[in-house]
């Protein structure tokens, strides 16, 4: 049988009732950990003493270090936010494995690995906190409660209404409150929050939408999966100057599709 780790009955046995994926976040929102201390708490978890949910994420963390995601801001945040709390129960004991996990009606929460990578690539250039960004695909509300840690407001926009409602329930606990999650349609951005310091997208288009480029500010960037002129999906990093728009083309990905209208 496949061994996993234990945190997960380690929860049930702290007795918490009910689905340990629904227990209380026991992080503070905003505890300022630094990630010297999240990183040290992974090292002396190896032991396997005191297997819990911050144990197994700080070894993700570490985990993400080792995969080259350097930014201290974004390992934090990694380190603060409970995967755990986002996925359904069945699957909580795979929340912090290096893997994409279905979050129903047909959509998936990246890995942890891409979201780090994708946040990293959104807060590059910024010193300290970037300031307001624009979610498109809000899924389960992970991806927005990481970013609630790197950036002083989230606008976050979801077109299914099932997902938007279970995000809202899913992120309530956390009383994010610097995070604000909308229902609809998200190829028109969110004009009200413009402009944005960054607009980051979970789902993957043919093109990056106007709107996301005329609502950005000068200096920030869309960091966004889009099917590139060689036929496949890659992450584009578009960085909007004053005198124009230079696009990156990194590495291929597997989003689910960017769709228009709400559902
Ligand atoms: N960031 C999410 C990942 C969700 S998957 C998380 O942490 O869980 C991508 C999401 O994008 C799906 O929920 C899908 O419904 C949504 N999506 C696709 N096209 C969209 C659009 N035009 N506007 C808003 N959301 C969209």
């Amino acid at each position: 049988m496949n061994k996993r780790p234990g945190f997960p009955i380690q929860l049930s046995q702290t007795g918490a009732a009910g689905p340990p994926s629904k227990s209380k976040p026991s992080v503070p929102a905003r505890s300022g950990l630094n990630p010297g201390v999240v990183l040290a708490r992974a090292a002396s978890s190896v032991s396997g003493v005191g297997l819990d949910s911050d144990a197994v994420r700080a070894r993700m963390v570490q985990k993400l270090a080792e995969q080259g995601v350097k930014d201290p801001r974004v390992l934090e945040a990694m380190g603060l936010v409970e995967r755990h709390c986002f996925v359904e129960s069945a699957l909580v004991n795979q929340a912090y494995e290096d893997t994409s996990l279905p979050i129903g009606l047909g959509q998936t929460i990246s890995k942890p690995n891409v979201v780090a990578r994708m946040v990293e690539l959104l807060c590059q250039d910024a010193t300290g906190k970037l300031g307001r960004v624009l979610e498109i695909g809000t899924g389960c509300g992970y991806q927005a409660a990481v970013l609630s840690h790197v950036a002083t407001e989230v606008y976050s926009i979801e077109r299914l209404r099932g997902l938007h409602e279970k995000a809202r329930a899913n992120l309530r606990p956390f009383r994010l409150h610097n995070v604000h999650l909308i229902f609809g349609d998200g190829m028109l951005g969110y004009p009200k929050g413009a402009p944005y310091a960054g607009i980051i997208s979970a789902a993957g288009g043919d093109a990056v939408p106007q709107a996301w480029l005329d609502q950005l500010a000068v200096g920030g960037r869309v960091i966004a999966p889009t099917i590139t002129s060689a036929g496949h999906q890659a992450l584009v990093v578009i960085l909007k100057t004053s005198l124009g728009f230079e696009r990156q083309v990194l590495e291929a990905v597997h989003f689910v599709p960017l769709k228009s209208g709400v559902a």
